[in-house]
């Protein structure tokens, strides 16, 4: 089993000609509603897999929570262990899509605000490994990774609260290039700076991932680029999702890190094929046939 801890949340996806620029208004009519946050993102992802996965994360007492858990839920996520929480409303993401696919994105972060280490708590049986990212509290963040036994991998999204005694608990780092660049103070414009920041990271495990370039793999003294294939992409949002439960299943499946990265890349280009950051996610049938073309 895969243990997650992180954010669950609406997702109110709008669609535009181009992002407003700081003081400018924008029209459209193009907007959907749908489940969304890293930690729900990513379980749900795993489970599509066919990974046993639990969810550790906090919505409201109100109708959104509802609606998320039920998603999980039909999704095959164990979600005995989502906290409601009265008073609070469930987390909500305001998604800017641009005609390129480009977003912005705004975090309304309600219930997830108070997922606590006593939220994390100890799993039993033991899971295979433990997948965490930074939408929620950093005690929980530091909670989930204290665990010790399974296979601990941080997606430092976003880069905040994540510190040297933080990233001495990971076993596996998946930053993208932005927080891989705020993480290590150095610039990540190209793939010779993407390197530099990998060998300046204290974790000697960890995977970059590069948008449509791919991903760029440091598995101790060894760099490998991992590119991704060229697919028709509709909505990139929760590709990084995609990837990182991708990457941990295969993991937990004994693979060496970079022939792991090789199924996320494909599963992550495969998630870009839909709307939401749940639509498009891939079956194992799927990423078997594109990895074979
Ligand atoms: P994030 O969405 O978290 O910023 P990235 O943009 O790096 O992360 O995307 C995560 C992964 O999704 C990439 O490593 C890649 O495998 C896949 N991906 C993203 N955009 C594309 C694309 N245009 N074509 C193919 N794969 C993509």
């Amino acid at each position: 089993e895969v243990l997650v801890v992180g954010s669950a949340n609406l997702d109110r996806v709008i669609r535009l000609d181009r992002l407003p620029r700081p003081g400018e208004t924008v029209l459209t009519g193009d907007a959907e509603t749908g489940a969304g946050g890293k930690g729900a993102n990513q379980a749900v992802a795993l489970a599509r897999l066919g990974r046993r996965v639990a969810l550790r994360a906090a919505v409201g007492q109100d109708a959104g929570g509802d609606t998320l858990l039920a998603g999980l839920r039909r999704a095959g996520v164990d979600v005995s262990g989502v906290r409601r929480i009265e008073g609070v409303p469930t987390g909500e993401a305001l998604i800017l899509l641009d005609g390129d696919g480009e977003n912005s994105i705004v975090v309304l972060e309600g219930a997830n605000r108070w997922l606590g280490p006593a939220d994390v708590g100890p799993a039993r049986p033991a899971p295979a490994a433990v997948l965490v990212q930074c939408e929620v509290p950093t005690a929980a963040v530091r909670a989930a990774l204290a665990v010790t036994g399974p296979l601990r991998i941080l997606n430092p999204a976003p880069a905040q609260g994540v510190d040297a005694a933080l990233l001495a608990q990971v076993d596996v780092l998946v930053p993208n290039r932005i927080e891989l660049a705020q993480l290590t103070g150095r610039p990540v414009t190209d793939l010779d700076e993407a390197r530099a920041a990998l060998a300046a990271l204290p974790v000697d495990r960890a995977v970059v991932t590069l948008g449509a370039v791919g991903a760029l793999v440091r598995d101790g003294q060894r760099y490998e680029l991992v590119p991704a294939p060229a697919v028709p992409v509709v909505d990139t949002t929760g590709a990084g999702d995609c990837f990182c439960a991708t990457l941990t299943s295969a993991l937990v499946d004994g693979l060496p890190l970079v022939e792991a990265a090789r199924w996320a890349v494909v599963a992550a280009a495969l998630s870009t094929r839909a709307v939401g950051a749940q639509g498009g996610l891939p079956t194992p049938g799927e990423i078997t046939e594109l990895l074979a073309r």
